[in-house]
């Protein structure tokens, strides 16, 4: 339920809050108007007439108060509900005493104040406050006062339903604030992990990612590969088609990448048109297999719908990653191989071999 009231909001952050809240209150609302209206002819049963009368001032307070909610004055609507629930649980304790249970709805309006944004925290904390302690006065005051109508055999059973009735808003809106709060974290780190453009990782977060795959290489005495990859000639893509059109492209690309690595590789946008990829469980032959399917099916891309005959291409060096080597020197072999396949004519993918490669023990395939 709670999911589904988020699904059903597009807003973020207090927005979000609110408009859900929006939804909660409203329901509470006809929910109490409801409920208050079958009082009065309870209340009348019973031969409590004063809180019959209470009741039908309780209907029109909870009324207007939808009426505000439908003018878009949620918050003023909160206000007159709170204060009927002050009203009402202050004058039906002192007539039925406290085991109806009524002095119970103080606590869920103690909670829904704290969670009015448009009050400071200052305001809601003291209004808050002020019901918690309205809620302490009635045991002061009225904790002598005897229930003196008709079906006192059912003032246990009524005190339960109030219990039960005042408790649910507050695990609902308890658990409504708790899955918010959590979908609002893992949206934040999903922002700060990702490259807006490509969502692909970025580079800073990429770096915590690819430590945690390398120590897992290691205890598991898997094979790690690192590629880094570079699409040819970007500048004159931009220059000829305009850098919006290059922005198309480099989302386009990116797509391509992180659909085609497997689910526990490492897709990153290392720089501008620079993209790095960390390959798990993988050894040389098998990375070196793997990138030239995935430069085939760039070559193959299309890569943005207006120019159906434009060819993208990519370089790439790849290495596999030497246990006890720290990621800046795998880095380092993974450029120098790149850069290789840029000199000897792009579209191809170099592999660097050994710890310690040079260009001369560097292999280069096209
Ligand atoms: P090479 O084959 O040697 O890699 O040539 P290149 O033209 O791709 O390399 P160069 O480094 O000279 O140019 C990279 C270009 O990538 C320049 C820059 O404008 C473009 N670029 C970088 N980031 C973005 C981006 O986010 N969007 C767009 N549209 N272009 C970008
Ligand atoms: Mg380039
Ligand atoms: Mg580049």
């Amino acid at each position: 339920m709670i999911k589904h009231l988020l699904r059903q909001t597009k807003q973020s952050g207090l927005e979000e809050i609110e408009h859900v809240k929006f939804l909660i209150i409203t329901k509470i609302a006809y929910f109490a108007l409801a409920v208050h209206a079958l009082l009065i002819p309870a209340f009348a049963h019973i031969g409590a007439n004063m809180l019959a009368i209470v009741n039908i001032l309780s209907v029109s307070a909870w009324g207007s108060g939808i009426f505000l909610i439908k003018q878009g004055l949620t918050s003023l609507a909160l206000r007159v509900f709170c204060l009927e629930v002050l009203i009402h649980a202050v004058i039906v304790c002192a007539t039925l005493g406290l085991g109806a249970g009524f002095q119970f709805y103080l606590w869920t309006v103690s909670c829904i104040l704290m969670i009015d944004y448009q009050l400071t925290f200052k305001w809601a904390a003291t209004y808050s406050l002020l019901m918690i302690a309205t809620f302490a006065s009635l045991y002061l005051f009225f904790s002598d006062v005897t229930y003196g109508f008709a079906y006192p055999e059912l003032l246990p059973y009524i005190n339960v339903i109030n219990v039960i009735i005042a408790g649910l808003p507050m695990v609902y809106g308890m658990g409504l604030i708790r899955e918010i709060t959590l979908s609002q974290r893992v949206e934040l780190t999903e922002m700060a992990a990702r490259d807006p453009l490509t969502k692909l990782y970025n580079r800073r977060f990429a770096k915590k990612l690819i430590s945690m795959a390398h120590k897992k290489s290691i205890e598991q005495d898997a094979n790690l590969c690192m590629v880094m990859a570079d699409i040819d000639r970007f500048k004159s893509i931009n220059d000829t088609f305009g850098h919006d059109k290059g922005d198309t492209i480099l989302i386009n690309v990116s797509k391509l990448i992180s659909d085609f690595i497997s689910e526990d590789d490492i897709a990153v946008r290392w720089g501008g048109e620079e993209f790095l990829l960390i390959l798990t469980n993988t050894n040389e032959q098998q990375a070196f297999a793997k990138i030239e399917a995935l430069r085939q099916q760039i070559a193959e891309l299309d890569a943005h719908p207006d120019f159906p005959d434009l060819t993208i291409t990519m370089s790439f060096g790849l290495i596999e990653w030497q246990p006890l080597a720290p990621i800046e020197k795998m880095l380092q072999h993974a450029d120098t191989a790149l850069y290789q396949s840029k000199h000897l004519g792009r579209n191809q993918t170099t592999v660097a071999k050994g710890s310690n490669p040079t260009f001369d023990d560097i292999d280069a395939v096209s």
